[in-house]
């Protein structure tokens, strides 16, 4: 066991250290955030920050001296300068981040533990671009290997032709067939270094542009039925990787049952609901997790929960819902509302 009083590591700055950090500070642990960008709003609350590149070996090296475990908020970190941080300090291991970074890595995972994606086709070379489209199926989206989040390195195709004057970048993509899903769904699960899993309720999640725009419990009737044979495949993908920490699969609810959409190492915004709506939140429950604790109940506190993301403006509206007992407010403290960009949240139980 890591004992309170020692210090986490978190790599990337960003909103999800930052409520990683705040449930830590409660647990009596100190942060210490290692991001690229020097304007971190989880270095604000933390007690220490190094803001030095993902590839500087001897930052990291030093970073992790400090850290009695190392863990991850943003999840496309780069594998290879990681070998600079003692192994068994990094949690989950890097084996997750290897596979969660690349959608076809995920995709193939995922298929051998018996799971169901979109049909899909794998693109190395501009001259297959056409080929996969016609093998999959129109509509469809092409996405970028690596990289891509929040909609970003994603193009939609209505037809074939419509891919004849995209310009996308030269590297890795897959294209995926469009599915016809009548929900969306996530899994959000934490697994301990024992092998215990506890699941949190399933939300129904709402994205819109690509990116998550709300969360909700209870979910539609066609989720909860299906919750169940995705809840399986994500014990599955826990235990392949011998996962410890919350783990976020996202799912589409079809006629045809789950289908499987990708996989975050890490806590998730479709979790953010759990801070107020459970009586452990993802945060809290990932502390514990990687520090050894005895795991929390994972229990929904409420009949209905909503989490709605704050997007860009939305942010300064939102404010006004302070009047409303129901709802808890959640602000990232990012100074510049840029479009797409998720600045808060708020969530209202009932
Ligand atoms: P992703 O970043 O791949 O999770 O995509 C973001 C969102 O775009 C998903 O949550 C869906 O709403 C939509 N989306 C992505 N891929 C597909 C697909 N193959 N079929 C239908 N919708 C998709």
């Amino acid at each position: 066991m890591i004992p309170p009083g020692s210090t986490i590591g978190i790599l990337g700055g960003g909103q999800l250290g930052r409520m990683l950090a705040m449930a830590a500070a409660q647990l009596g642990y100190r942060c210490h955030v290692y991001s690229p960008d020097k304007d971190s709003v989880a270095a604000e609350v933390s007690a220490r920050f190094t803001c030095g590149d993902w590839h500087d070996r001897t930052r990291l090296a030093e970073f992790a001296r400090d850290c009695a475990v190392v863990t991850y908020e943003f999840e496309n970190v780069p594998v290879a300068p990681l070998a600079a941080i003692q192994q068994d300090r990094l949690v989950p291991s890097t084996r997750a981040l290897e596979v969660a970074q690349d959608r076809l890595r995920e995709k193939r995972f995922v298929e051998d533990l018996g799971g169901r994606p979109a049909p899909y086709a794998a693109i190395d070379a501009d001259h297959e671009l056409q080929g996969a489209i016609e093998r999959t199926g129109t509509p469809g989206i092409l996405k970028t290997r690596r990289d891509g989040y929040d909609g970003k390195g994603q193009w939609r195709l209505a037809s074939a032709h419509e891919a004849a004057g995209l310009r996308v970048p030269n590297a890795g993509l897959v294209y995926e067939g469009l599915v016809r899903f009548e929900a969306e769904f996530s899994v959000i699960l934490v697994r301990g270094g024992d092998g215990e899993v506890r699941f949190w309720d399933s939300p129904q999640n709402v994205h819109e542009g690509g990116i998550l725009a709300r969360s909700f419990l209870p979910p539609a009737e066609i989720v909860t039925a299906q919750v169940g044979e995705a809840r399986e495949l994500a014990r599955k993908v826990a235990d392949a990787l011998q996962y410890v920490g919350v783990l976020t699969l996202e799912f589409f609810a079809t006629a045809q049952g789950p289908v499987f959409n990708e996989m975050a190492p890490r806590v998730h915004n479709s979790g953010h609901w759990t801070i107020e709506g459970a009586l452990t939140s993802q945060f809290e429950n990932h502390v514990r997790a990687i520090c050894g604790l005895p795991l929390g109940d994972t229990a929904t506190r409420f009949g209905q929960v909503e989490m709605a993301n704050l997007i860009g403006d939305d942010a300064g509206r939102a404010v006004q819902l302070l009047t409303d007992p129901a709802v808890h407010f959640h602000f990232y403290g990012k100074t510049e509302a840029r479009q797409g960009r998720k600045m808060g949240h708020v969530t209202r139980v009932s």
